[in-house]
């Protein structure tokens, strides 16, 4: 018969090159499928602490591209939901594949184009506008549909959207900050700073 007490561990060894997550937000771009679109590692990482996700709460990602930060919000916590809007219907189908990647397949995607797309939803506690916010409407609509208390992260690379950003924040106050990434990259046989275009985002509490 079997010997109950004749117990045999198994060490388990990690893949050097096995898909492991680490748990904090700022996954690296190369985790997700995207065609460029994406907010990048260290842009994502500061959205996500601006977005601030608390237990059981809902997330519009506005203009998802990847679904990088729908996926990351999604992955802080078991209770929390997110709606992916984004126009692109190409983005809208590699946004459902990066969710099953990711183990997060309850992320609800709309493709269509806000603010539009916007009407019928849920009202979230949380929204995230990583593009086309500079349409007619989307950041209006975008802090109309906001709970009280909500958190509003609005993220521009350019002058357009940067100059609604400042309106809003003039109007409305929250925080106005710009994030300027540079990363070393060789330059001949030496190495120098390559700077990404600098972001603007505007985080506002309902
Ligand atoms: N945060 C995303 C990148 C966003 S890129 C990520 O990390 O992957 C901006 C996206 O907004 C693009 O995919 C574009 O198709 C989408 N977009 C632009 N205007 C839109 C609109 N009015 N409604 C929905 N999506 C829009």
């Amino acid at each position: 018969g079997i010997n109950p007490l004749n117990l045999v561990a198994i060490e388990v060894v990690a893949d050097a090159d096995a898909r492991i997550l680490p748990l904090t937000p700022g996954l690296a771009d190369d985790l997700f499928e995207h065609d460029g679109q994406i907010t990048k590692r260290e842009i994502r990482a500061t959205t996500l602490s601006a977005l601030s996700p608390r237990r059981g709460e809902l997330l519009w990602d506005i203009g998802a591209g990847s679904g990088s930060v729908a996926i990351e919000w999604m992955l802080a916590d078991v209770s929390l939901r997110a709606v992916a809007i984004e126009a692109n219907s190409e983005r809208a189908a590699r946004i459902g594949r990066n969710a099953g990647a990711f183990g997060v397949p309850g992320l609800e995607i709309v493709e269509g184009r806000a603010p539009e797309a916007l009407a019928g939803l849920d009202s979230p506690d949380a929204i995230f506008i990583g593009g086309g916010g500079s349409d007619d409407g989307v950041l209006a609509a975008a802090v109309d549909a906001l709970k009280p208390g909500g958190r509003l992260v609005a993220n521009a690379v350019t002058l357009e959207m940067e100059a609604l950003l400042l309106a809003a924040y003039r109007e409305r106050g929250g925080d106005l900050i710009r994030i300027a990434v540079s990363r070393a990259a060789s330059v001949g046989s030496m190495n120098g700073w390559r700077p990404a275009m600098p972001v603007t985002q505007w985080s506002w509490v309902k």
